[in-house]
């Protein structure tokens, strides 16, 4: 388990994506990603090399200082954060940032879920992308489910993994068939493809258990 993580970057703003859209929130950017996509966002935090290795206790300390200013949640992104054993991270976290009259701060995961699992976490966004599926665990082990469509193949991948995640739920009692509810699955463009865009409309159109996720912070041109 590890004391330090390489960090791209900090900061507090909003949640742009997902069901969590618009709330205050503080982000922290993991360096590494050995999943490759095409068209990703932040291809920047590919190489961890490039990034500084943080304490753990340095990062809390800037947690705690945004949960002051009123951010609600932490976001950890990346990159592919998972590639890192965030147990002690999450550990810490939990610790330090409770207090008697209050819990410890909610801790939201990004993840494609291609690694195993490791922390905490209160809300989990998985975001498979279809040349790496995740591990089954995340199947049964996530939030919300968020499919960036970049082309045709991405809807018939939403559709794919939606299937076999409703096949695992067939196996369950009815008291955890209950959690199924909860699960939210979005469909999200990527950025700058009209193709992307088109598809995705017309895919919610026609499917109303899907829902639209867009990248608001960018159309807002906050971080
Ligand atoms: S998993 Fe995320 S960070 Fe990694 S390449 Fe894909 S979009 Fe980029």
């Amino acid at each position: 388990m590890t004391n330090f993580l390489p960090l791209v970057e900090k900061f507090h703003s909003l949640q742009g994506e997902g069901f969590h859209t618009g709330q205050s929130a503080f982000f922290i950017r993991l360096a590494g990603c050995s999943v490759g996509c095409s068209w990703c966002d932040t291809k920047h935090s590919w190489d961890k090399e490039k990034y500084p290795l943080i304490p753990i206790k340095k990062i809390i300390d800037e947690i705690k200082k945004a949960r002051k200013k009123g951010a609600s949640f932490l976001v950890i992104t990346g990159g592919e954060p998972l590639h890192h054993n965030l147990d002690n991270l999450c550990q810490a976290i939990n610790k330090e940032t409770s207090e008697k009259d209050q819990n410890p701060i909610k801790i939201h995961i990004e993840t494609s879920g291609v690694n195993k699992m490791s922390g905490n976490y209160d809300w989990i966004t998985l975001s498979p992308k279809r040349h790496l599926p995740p591990k089954t665990y995340f199947l049964e082990n996530f939030n919300e489910l968020k499919i960036i469509i970049n082309d045709k193949k991405d809807i018939d991948f939403a559709i794919d993994i939606k299937q076999e995640i409703m096949n695992k739920y067939q196996n369950l009692s009815s008291k955890d068939n209950f959690y199924k509810l909860d699960k939210k699955y979005y469909v999200q463009p990527a950025w700058e493809n009209a193709r992307g865009f088109s598809l995705t409309i017309d895919f919610v159109k026609n499917n109303p258990e899907w829902n639209l996720s867009l990248q608001t912070h960018k159309y807002l041109k906050i971080k």
